[in-house]
């Protein structure tokens, strides 16, 4: 591996191992063993396979898990039913409910139905609320990620210039809050980016830090980015590809071999920030065990 590319792999590793560590020692303190209810809706192949590896590391980490499986053509009476027994049921600590969602279903009306306290990707109002004003919080898992990479390479974000290209609730948005709030690993001045903005170099060529996250491939090219800039590519792609048994590989959203001549760091993809995700996810799910974040009365 070239040594300016992250190996988000090792690090979510890593962080894996400290929940397995938290949670045996939880456990062995005579408490249950956590637990994380996902959703999954209708039959999209990704959302399948991110389910699955979040099972799968579940089981790695010592938390429980199940999957409520229902077809596309679910009610949005009859899912928020469900919701709202998940959120009743004392033996769920976390509920994952996984996106996207079929066009009737609309993410934020379900996601508010959500339990905040049990709500450990972090897109409950409550939640992205209290993230902008410096409360605890569950902080949403990518974004939460992108700065234990930061931690881990040692990169420093207080004073520089931090780029978020994409504004979405899920990830450039609470990117773009941590990145200019947080007190550690924060502290960055910070340009959000979006659809609508003008002239997409001239903020991206300023960037120290630069965070794409679209789900555009080859949207940031070598030309858009200065020399010595730490990138993060969040976003996913399927492109087709002949060699491969699948027909496709996975890209990100940036040109990586024009990009990653000038860069003094960089995620690949995969192996970047996906599997910070889902290391994230187990955290909150027993950070939510253990009421950290909302201690009961
Ligand atoms: P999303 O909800 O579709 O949001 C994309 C954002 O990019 C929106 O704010 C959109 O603006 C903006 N955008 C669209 N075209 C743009 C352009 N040309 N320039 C600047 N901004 C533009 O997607 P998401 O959920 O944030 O995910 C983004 C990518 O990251 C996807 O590829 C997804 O698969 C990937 N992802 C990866 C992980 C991981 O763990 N690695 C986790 C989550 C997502 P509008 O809202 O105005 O359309």
């Amino acid at each position: 591996m070239a040594t300016n590319i992250i190996d988000g792999k090792k690090v979510a590793g890593i962080l894996r191992q400290q929940v397995r560590e938290d949670v045996q020692e939880w456990v062995g303190r005579g408490n249950r063993h956590p637990k994380l209810q996902a959703i999954l809706i209708g039959n999209d192949p990704a959302s399948r396979t991110y389910v699955g590896a979040k099972t799968k590391a579940c089981k790695e980490v010592g938390i429980e898990s199940e999957t409520a499986t229902y077809p596309d053509t679910i009610s949005v009476r009859e899912l928020k039913d469900e919701i709202i027994n998940f959120n009743r049921d004392d033996d769920i600590d976390g509920i994952l409910l996984q996106l996207p969602l079929p066009g009737h279903l609309h993410p934020s009306q379900l996601i508010e139905t959500i339990d905040h306290r049990k709500d450990v990707d972090g897109f409950h109002p409550m939640n992205v609320g209290r993230l902008a004003v410096g409360q605890p919080t569950f902080r949403s898992c990518t974004p939460a990620g992108i700065l234990e990479l930061f931690r881990y390479y040692s990169v420093m974000t207080k004073g520089k210039h931090a780029v978020v290209v994409g504004a979405s609730n899920i990830v450039g948005s609470p990117m773009a809050i941590m990145l200019s709030r947080e007190n550690d690993n924060g502290k960055a001045t910070t340009t959000l980016c979006h659809k609508y903005t003008r002239n997409l170099t001239q903020h991206t060529i300023q960037a120290d830090i630069l965070v794409v996250a679209v789900g555009s491939p080859k949207l940031i090219t070598g030309q858009m980015i200065k020399e010595g800039v730490v990138i993060i590519d969040v976003g996913i792609n399927r492109v087709s590809d002949a060699d491969s048994e699948k027909g496709y590989k996975l890209v990100g959203d940036c040109d990586f071999d024009s990009v990653c001549e000038k860069a003094s760091l960089i995620t690949p993809v995969p192996g970047g920030v996906g599997p910070m995700t889902v290391a994230m996810l187990m955290k909150n799910t027993l950070l939510a065990a253990k009421n950290s974040i909302y201690p009961k009365d």
